[in-house]
């Protein structure tokens, strides 16, 4: 029986390979192989990529149709999981289909080959959809809906879901941390260097429990419009300043807690040093220190596949109901993308408040495999994302 590495894979645009296919050389190679084998390919893949037909939704948008690769006798091999009558495969039957015909994607030497392999073939594939449909419509925007791609989260996850709080405020380690620990869900906590002591016992903790110490700046600098920060206002720091600044933080971090810092949260999701023409952004520091970066009240989640991860969008948990988080949650899932959640406080309600019996009943859901869930802090989601999507070296 083969065994099914990774459920991995970069969706084609609903693309009825299969339907298509071409046996071994008869011409029946995409476009791609037919230049330079790619690193880590053993043998091209014989199905027809040039020639296939496309299913168009109701609604305009083009289904995607995920491949899976497999290892078979030492090889990763990349298979469509689509039927020759255009039915979605369980991944099991995908493999029987490939023993029936022999018609695979390409071989490869290793998982992150096939996978890049499989993501080459999508942007192709996405390509000449939105190429055709722009032909056909005349509005060079019409292709836009064409886009959608399929991220492979680990063990078949449907979408990356990170908790993060921001602040270092009390009530996460008083009242967050045990109700996450009860369920074995680890988050990420943006902290101000300052207000650690308050409770550095229980941060010690929360290290050795699993959770992620990220850095949130040494003075939480913001726009000098709110009046708090008007003495420490983004608009009369220099770049240099703040590079500074950034670097205390994480000496800071790592003395009081033993850890170094691999993201960073903007505070209020400010990106900016400076005023008028000499204004700069700083996402540039933070880029060249941490493998993340955590915006704040963004409105949607990161697609995986093309996020600046210097840059990542956070949605606001403080406030939600369970049912609007599944909202969000859900959403995401449809695109396999990854939702970045940022809250402050955590209790029953209040200002800024990431309401327990949300975060329980998050906990709980993410707890069914059904959901195809993955929860991790967001240094290892970014970690799996730079890595399954070949950035070299970070960002
Ligand atoms: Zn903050």
């Amino acid at each position: 029986m083969a065994a099914i590495s990774r459920t991995v894979l970069a969706c084609l645009l609903c693309l009825l390979l299969s339907c298509s296919s071409k046996p071994a050389g008869d011409g029946g190679e995409s476009s791609s192989s037919r230049a330079a084998r790619p690193e880590g390919m053993i043998e091209q893949g014989n199905i027809d990529l040039t020639n296939r037909p496309v299913v168009r939704n109701a609604d305009g948008t083009v289904s995607t149709v995920r491949s899976i690769s497999v290892e078979i006798d030492g090889q990763e091999v990349l298979i469509p999981t689509v039927s020759d009558d255009g039915r979605i495969l369980s991944d099991q039957e995908a493999v029987q289909q490939y023993r029936r015909t022999g018609r695979h994607l390409g071989k490869f030497n290793s998982v992150k080959a096939a996978n890049r392999h499989a993501r080459r073939i999508h942007q192709e594939q996405e390509r000449l959809v939105v190429a055709g449909s722009n032909a056909k419509s005349g509005d060079p925007y019409a292709g836009g809906k064409a886009h959608d791609v399929r991220f492979p989260w680990p063990d078949g996850k449907r979408v990356a879901v990170s908790l993060s709080f921001d602040d270092a405020r009390p009530s996460q380690v008083d009242v967050g941390v045990p109700l996450l620990n009860e369920y074995g869900v680890r988050a990420t906590f943006y902290v101000s260097p300052s207000r650690v002591p308050e409770r550095l016992g229980a941060w010690k903790a929360a290290v050795a429990a699993g959770h992620e110490i990220g850095n949130h700046s040494m003075r939480h600098a913001c726009t000098g419009n709110f009046s708090w920060s008007r003495q420490k206002a983004l608009e009369d720091y220099t770049p240099r300043q703040m590079a500074k600044e950034l670097d205390q933080a994480n000496a800071e971090i790592q003395r009081l807690l033993g850890v170094r810092a691999l993201t960073f949260a903007y505070p209020c999701g400010q990106k900016f040093v400076g005023r008028g023409k000499r204004v700069r952004s700083y996402v540039p520091l933070v880029a060249e220190r941490f493998i993340a970066g955590r915006g704040w009240r963004d409105e949607t989640a990161n697609d995986p596949a093309f996020c600046d991860p210097a840059q990542l969008l956070a949605v606001e948990l403080d406030g939600l109901t369970f049912e609007q988080l599944k909202v969000l949650i859900d959403a995401a899932a449809e695109q396999g993308s990854w939702l970045v959640l940022a809250g402050h406080e955590i209790g029953e309600k209040g200002r800024q408040t990431t309401r327990t019996d949300t975060l329980r009943a998050f906990c709980e859901h993410a707890a069914d495999p059904k959901t195809g869930l993955w929860v991790d802090t967001v240094a290892n989601v970014a970690r799996y994302v730079a890595e399954h999507r070949g950035d070299q070296g970070g960002n």
